[in-house]
């Protein structure tokens, strides 16, 4: 059966018409109206109504950057989407006539790099997700696995420093305070604002700390500036660290590093590897994992959520 996948994010909303051999039969992106429940509601309505037209359509998954809760129904806490205790499945299976799934996400991403992407042909795969913030999906024994209350796997909110940086979500020292594209960006900044002779290059490309950007990090990256690479390479140890602790919880077989920081490739995960050796529990006496870059770019959470609806539907 064709499904429809809609991934809802802060900036802009994806949607795609897989069909029955996997295939992607049509797409479509708008920009998320800001700040109202509502006009989203409206916004996902339309682009399903779009991608149906001429197609028999099992279902649809909406992948959500929020809470979503263990029956896949509500949307319990989406700060970026302004939806709290929303009941999304419901409602939208009232303007639609079809069945919904709700999802978080980045489990929707993860997923769908396990069964089209980096992690095909394995059973249990951690993905974390390196971009704006640290994502995680876990898949166990084939499975997605949600957690209890539907909010598991969110790794980047793992402690990571007793007692360090603050974090949005009202703690202290979290992973993602050290591991993320935005923790990247801070460091860069910490690097400009220290006067020190090593940012010189930096300095080249933005001398502002207030106005550095992401692009601008990058571009001194390609350039092969030695201080920010070492950054990155800090970055990346910090994220091996916390594999291999997650390791000895999860026994995965592979990790696959998404998220906009990953499009560096072995820049950013070879010093992954390493740390992650370095720091294995009882290293020599058990298989080691690959640690490997996400394949699929573009539509990640979009195509996730369309392959979850087919498989809650059974029939994939
Ligand atoms: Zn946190």
């Amino acid at each position: 059966m064709k499904s429809i996948g809609i991934d809802v994010g802060g900036t802009k909303i994806a949607g795609v018409l897989l069909g029955e051999d996997d295939q992607v039969l049509a797409q479509d992106k708008v920009a998320t109206p800001a700040q109202s429940a509502q006009a989203i509601i409206e916004a996902i309505v339309a682009m399903v109504q779009g991608l149906q037209v001429g197609h028999e359509v099992a279902g649809v998954g909406v992948a959500i950057a929020g809470f979503i809760d263990a029956k896949q129904s509500t949307v319990m806490y989406a700060p970026n989407l302004n939806m709290r205790n929303v009941a999304l499945k419901a409602i939208l299976e009232d303007k639609l006539g079809l069945k919904v799934f709700i999802e978080n996400d980045a489990n929707a991403a993860g997923w769908a790099e396990y069964r089209f992407g980096a992690g095909r042909g394995t059973q249990n795969m951690l993905m974390v997700t390196v971009g704006t913030g640290v994502g995680g999906a876990i898949i166990a024994d084939g499975q997605m696995f949600r957690g209890g209350f539907g909010v598991g796997a969110e790794i980047g909110h793992m402690n990571f420093i007793p007692e360090g940086k603050e974090c949005g979500c009202g703690q202290k020292g979290c992973l993602e305070q050290y591991a993320s594209g935005t923790a990247l960006l801070n460091a860069a900044k910490d690097l400009l604002r220290s006067n020190d002779a090593s940012a010189a290059g930096l300095r080249q490309i933005c001398a502002d700390p207030e106005k550095l950007t992401g692009s601008d990090v990058y571009q001194a990256i390609q350039a092969g500036d030695i201080a920010v690479l070492g950054l990155l390479k800090e970055l990346g140890f910090t994220l091996g660290k916390a594999i291999a602790s997650l390791t000895a919880l999860l026994d995965p077989e592979i990790v696959v590093i998404g998220g906009g920081v990953s499009v560096l490739g072995n820049q950013l995960l070879d010093p992954i590897r390493e740390a992650y050796l370095a720091h294995l529990p009882a290293r020599g006496f058990r298989p080691e994992l690959r640690i490997v870059a996400a394949e699929l770019v573009n539509d990640a959470g979009a195509i996730g959520a369309a392959d979850l609806a087919r498989g809650h539907l059974g029939s994939r």
